[in-house]
């Protein structure tokens, strides 16, 4: 496999890349004029650096977005990390699942008769021995000046308590992570309240927001989908969702698809036809 087809790079604007890593990861690749910042490093399978040096020789500011592994697998062939500090404990928790993880996901794919998403000479104890060489440990809301160019990060505690998305001025895209997207994972962690959620990412709509890209999806989602977040969790009930027990840790959740077409207006902005939410009863308490 040569690295075309391992890492799939986009210039969604000008100086503005997403590089996907096999296996579904988005990495963004920022340009300004004096320095250039990635946001995550996927599983680190393969080398994204080479990725990154291929297109800039800018100094490079490398973010986390959050601490689990298919966003923070790649910092060891980084030299310093910035991570919220709230996530450094989930950083730590998922660094002992490593091994765990590639097992679950050789399970996974051997009984979907998928090809691995590492190379054929992977080797599993050495992955798991690479770790982060240095965090710098970031406040809840950081701005970087790239050169011409802010980007201003936020903690949006729900999905991880350290969760940062990141608000580019120069093209007004929010990258959104885990954070907000049209599926929304709420369970980890010692976790908050859905309710506080919501709360947290009504500060998002502040910004001139062009559109709002995930972690994980090609989708570029318009500045509804916080409203839809929001009517999504507060049209949830126990009742209404099915358990859903994780794959990896057994953990149990509960699943809630919420269509749509029930949420006043966003059906006609936008093509998704579905929310769907995960979360911990323990966090539905309101
Ligand atoms: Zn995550």
């Amino acid at each position: 496999m040569d690295t075309k087809e391992i890492f799939k790079i986009t210039e969604i604007e000008k100086n503005t890349y997403r590089i996907l890593e096999l296996g579904g990861n988005y990495l963004t690749l920022l340009l300004g004029t004096k320095k250039a910042m990635l946001i995550d490093t996927g599983f680190g399978f393969y080398n994204s650096k080479k990725v990154v040096e291929k297109i800039t020789d800018l100094p490079l500011i490398v973010v986390n977005s959050h601490g689990h592994l298919d966003h923070t697998g790649g910092n060891y062939l980084y030299n310093e990390i910035y991570i919220n500090k709230n996530d450094l404990k989930t950083y730590s928790r998922y660094e002992k699942e490593k091994e765990l993880m590639i097992e679950t996901m050789k399970k996974r794919y051997d009984k979907l008769k998928k090809e691995y998403i590492w190379p054929e000479d992977f080797n599993g104890k050495e992955y798991v021995s690479k770790t982060t060489k240095k965090f710098i440990p970031m406040e809840d809301k950081v701005k970087f000046d790239l050169g011409d160019r802010i980007v201003e990060f936020n903690k949006i505690p729900g999905h991880t308590l350290g969760q940062m998305v990141a608000f580019d001025y120069q093209t007004r895209i929010l990258f959104s992570s885990d954070a907000v997207a049209s599926s929304l994972w709420m369970y980890y962690d010692e976790g908050i309240s859905l309710m506080d959620y919501c709360n947290n990412i009504e500060n998002l709509k502040k910004y001139p927001i062009k559109y709002i890209l995930s972690a994980h999806l090609d989708t570029k989602f318009p500045m509804e989908i916080i409203d839809a977040l929001q009517a999504t969790i507060k049209a949830r009930s126990a009742a209404k969702s099915r358990v859903f027990i994780h794959p990896r840790n057994k953990h149990k959740a509960l699943l809630f698809k919420y269509n749509t077409e029930n949420i006043k207006g966003f059906d006609k902005i936008s093509s998704i036809p579905r929310m769907n939410l995960i979360y911990a009863p323990s966090l539905s308490t309101d």
